[in-house]
């Protein structure tokens, strides 16, 4: 998993999952999302879920939780459990991880745990003195008190965690609620203070204390970098406040808004951006100070356009402001507010002019994330007060965009796993293991991946084919049901996190932004819908194997804007799902495409492996997976040298067909790439080639038959049954001419369809148009033998006869390996059937080859790339 650590991965496990959904698949949730606890007796349902906020409640028995929270009391599950299984619901595959990390994980969970009882425990132990400071000084309701969990710590909390709870001793101090004094003495961190934990989906994610009698600091925190803002539960709010202080937050809380609390001025940072997207309008309501009025334009400054600045009177907070003032106060107050960006235009246009343009120019990087209109506007704005160009405006936009992801990148260390010599050692065994692609079809259905064998075999070589200067890019076409991501998501499992990159939505910009290496990597877009804009730069990947893009950039030393060419480097395997049946033809004429399996056996399949799932049988190990890994670390990019080449058989008609049949050796490449520690090497004018196997002509020609059979062709399930039909019924007269009322008859299907999939047919060279038009009745015909391919794809059987007898002699011609032996081929091993991908009948032809190739043929392959070379010189030191 690129970059992000396993906060992230767990959080987005987290959000993927619906609580109601998940609850509800347990017990009886009413629709509003009450039921009868599930963790004490009782006849009035006082459990509820929260879905706004991730959370579960019961206010009988006060259990309190998010959705792993939930699976570990209700199914008796360990967090890990309840997290593996919420992540394969999900779709997530479980990322990269080392045994220490996976522990980190479950500390860290439990660490949380830990915060979490403590809050309990001083929201237990809160004493007269410290009820009466929180109801009559800070007047907040027994309510407030209540859903906050606000505590005080009177000690007795390391017997109560160590000793009641049974939490490891090491972990409790790591969660900071403990301490050991200088004398080594283990202590409560927080001792005499009234304590405000902060809670996010049910979690307690930082504990406060602020004195009750002025000693010491006001506010202390616990020890480590504050990461969340005080209640940021209440950020799926349109409307927010930002106050200074916690007191401050729940007064505003209380009143009935949506608020939140930095823990310190300094606090909020340039990343809090992204968790207030929810929200459209922001109150930022700092102390009346003047260190408040610099927090707020640093907030102001990160929010941008979201943010409203109110300023408080007479250097109060907001809770001391309540005390005087009444809600309708606050609510004038508020209107009286002034965006954050109108404040940064009256800024600009009361700078001394000598330095106002160094002051836009720190403005303008502020516009970058604002919605498209809200920088129209400003830049209108900007562009008419100070005389400056659009153009220029813009080009500073821009330039601050590509200067701050590339710092961003430049910070982002990856995550590189490491293997050990027993994994690495286990990865080679795999490697040399003949039965490989069997063996990962058996792991994919173990990982709840069913059916699909060869469309799974055609995205795992394309994975692996990334490793090539000229990888191989799919499209996978299916309805949104059917199951194209989850088949994505399995496959690549199998390959290290960091060669695989996922977008789920990939605009222009998310492209252009990555001015990182591509190099080598799979880069999996869900979905195309309004993708398009991407097209471009995704062809421009795909076929220049790089993308250039020229940006104005600040040069520090002269403080002057130049143009740069940025360049992103490929080559990239790109692997598409979409429900689209047309795609971009440029783009998807560079790709193969498979269709999912829509069949009802499949359906029954998957189902069966649901039942399976959830019948607690164990998923694989990690370990395993592991190994997969490992294996993709071992292949070494490498030319390819297909000594049958020439006795290959092809279809030559319509003309793409030649580029079909350089894709289709791709695929031979691939393979023998895949088994390489499996396939003889040969050196010729210094080059090591690898040779392929008749096997690796079986795998093509068996993805050829079915899935790249339809990807040759380009066609869809529905055209091709079309073309079945139709021709099972011309009785072999291919030559006949037919009119779409003719086929309408023969297929049984309603006249629009009929249109649509003669279209198809005729756009994609199987059928043309015989005679008609002028106001005549078209009538269609075949175009000969493209879609024969089982008569016209030579049997792996019959090459292998051939390389037995006399027809390829070449063939055994001994020839030289890198060591300067000489081998033979080795016969037997052509007896090795690939049976993963022989399960599905096979077309076999009986009719004896023809090599007809006169022209000049492409070979060899070198590093899947397709050099010419004379026909005459087809085998190695001839
Ligand atoms: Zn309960």
């Amino acid at each position: 998993m690129e970059k992000a650590d396993f906060r992230d991965f767990v959080e987005t496990v987290r959000e993927r999952s619906d609580i109601v959904e998940v609850i509800g698949a347990h017990i009886h949730l009413d629709r509003h999302n009450k039921a009868l606890c599930p963790f004490h007796d009782e006849t009035n349902p006082s459990f509820s879920v929260d879905p706004k906020r991730g959370i579960f409640k019961c206010f009988g028995c006060s259990t309190y939780g998010d959705v792993f929270t939930f699976l570990q009391h209700h199914l008796k599950m360990t967090f890990w459990e309840s997290l593996t299984m919420l992540a394969e619901q999900a779709g997530i595959p479980l990322p990269n991880m080392t045994p220490e990390k996976r522990k980190r994980i479950i500390d860290n969970r439990t660490i949380a745990d830990i915060r979490f009882e403590t809050a309990k425990f001083y929201h237990q132990g809160l004493t007269t003195e410290a009820d009466n400071y929180l109801t009559e000084e800070r007047r907040f309701t027994k309510e407030t008190i209540s859903r906050f969990m606000i505590g005080y710590a009177n000690g007795g909390l390391r017997k109560h965690l160590v000793e009641e709870c049974r939490f490891l001793l090491q972990l409790c101090l790591e969660a900071g609620v403990l301490k050991r004094d200088d004398n080594g003495k283990v202590r409560d961190y927080f001792y005499k203070r009234i304590i405000f934990p902060n809670l996010k989906h049910g979690r307690v994610v930082h504990l406060t204390g602020r004195s009750l009698n002025d000693q010491g600091p006001k506010y202390i925190h616990l020890p480590g970098e504050i990461q969340y803002l005080y209640n940021e539960d209440a950020l799926y709010d349109k409307e927010v406040l930002i106050t200074e202080g916690i007191p401050d937050c729940l007064s505003e809380v209380q009143a009935g808004y949506s608020a939140v609390a930095v823990l310190g001025t300094h606090q909020f940072k340039e990343e809090h951006r992204a968790r207030f997207k929810p929200c459209t309008t922001v109150y930022v309501l700092m102390d009346g100070d003047d260190a408040g009025k610099q927090a707020a334009k640093k907030i102001g400054r990160i929010l941008a356009d979201k943010a409203i600045i109110v300023e408080l009177p007479d250097k109060l907070d907001l809770n001391d402001y309540l005390k005087n003032h009444s809600q309708d106060d606050l609510r004038e107050l508020k209107e009286s507010g002034k965006a954050f960006l109108d404040l940064e235009v009256e800024r600009l246009k009361a700078c001394p002019e000598n330095r106002r343009l160094e002051k836009i120019q720190e403005f303008l990087p502020v516009l970058a994330d604002v919605s498209e209109f809200q920088r129209k506007h400003y830049t209108d704005v900007i562009s008419r007060e100070f005389k400056i160009t659009k153009k220029t405006i813009k080009s500073y936009i821009q330039a601050s965009r590509i200067q701050e992801s590339q710092t961003e990148e430049g910070e982002q260390v990856e995550d590189k796993p490491s293997y050990t010599d027993q994994e690495e050692q286990e990865a080679l065994e795999l490697l040399k293991d003949p039965n490989l692609l069997e063996r990962f079809n058996k792991m994919t259905e173990k990982l709840g991946c069913v059916g699909e064998e060869n469309n799974k075999v055609m995205l795992y070589l394309a994975f692996t084919s990334r490793i090539l200067d000229d990888p191989i890019s799919l499209y996978i076409k299916g309805d949104s049901s059917g199951g194209k991501s989850f088949l994505v998501d399995v496959v690549s499992r199998f390959f290290p996190a960091e060669d695989v990159l996922a977008f789920t939505t990939i605009t222009t910009k998310a492209l252009y932004h990555r001015t990182d290496n591509l190099s080598h990597k799979v880069l999996i877009i869900y979905e195309r819908e309004g993708a398009e804009e991407s097209d471009y730069s995704i062809r421009s990947l795909q076929s220049e194997k790089k993308l250039t893009i020229s940006l104005p950039v600040k040069d520090p030393e002269t403080g002057r804007f130049e143009t740069v060419d940025l360049e992103i480097m490929g080559p990239v395997a790109v692997i598409e799902t979409t429900t689209k049946s047309h795609l971009h033809p440029e783009n998807e004429t560079r790709c193969f495409t498979l269709f999912i399996d829509d069949s009802e056996e499949q359906t029954k399949r998957i189902h069966k492996a649901l039942i399976t799932r959830y019948s607690g049988v164990r998923l694989p190990d990690l370990a395993e997976l592991r190994v997969w890994q490992a294996a993709q670390k071992e292949l070494k990019p490498h030319p390819v040298w297909i000594p049958y080449w020439k006795h290959l058989k092809f279809p030559t008609q319509p003309l793409r067909m030649r580029r079909d049949f350089l894709r289709f050796l791709t695929l031979i490449a691939v393979s023998t790439l895949l088994y390489q520690h499996q396939r003889q090497k040969a050196t010729r004018d210094g080059v090591e080639y690898l040779i392929a196997g008749v096997e690796d002509y079986a795998t093509a020609f068996v993805l050829g038959s079915s899935a790249l059979g339809r990807a040759i062709k380009q066609l869809s399930p529905k055209a091709e049954e079309l073309l079945d039909r139709v021709k099972s019924s011309v009785d072999g007269d291919l030559s006949k001419l037919l009119t779409r009322r003719d086929i309408r008859e023969l297929v049984g299907w309603e006249h629009k369809t009929v249109v649509k999939y003669v279209k198809e047919c005729v756009g994609q060279g199987v059928l043309e148009i015989g005679e008609g038009g002028n106001g005549k009745t078209y009538k269609y015909r075949f175009i000969k033998s493209p879609d024969e391919t089982g008569g016209v794809l030579l049997h792996p059987r019959e090459l292998q006869r051939l390389i037995e007898t006399e027809e390829l002699s070449n063939l055994s011609t001994p020839i030289q390996n890198a060591d300067g032996q000489v081998n033979a081929l080795n016969k037997s091993e052509l007896d090795q059937p690939i049976q993963a991908i022989q399960r599905r009948t096979v077309p076999v032809t009986e009719s004896p080859p023809v090599a007809d190739e006169e022209e000049q043929l492409p070979l060899p392959l070198t590093n899947g790339q397709v050099g010419q070379v004379d026909s005459s010189d087809c085998t190695p030191n001839n």
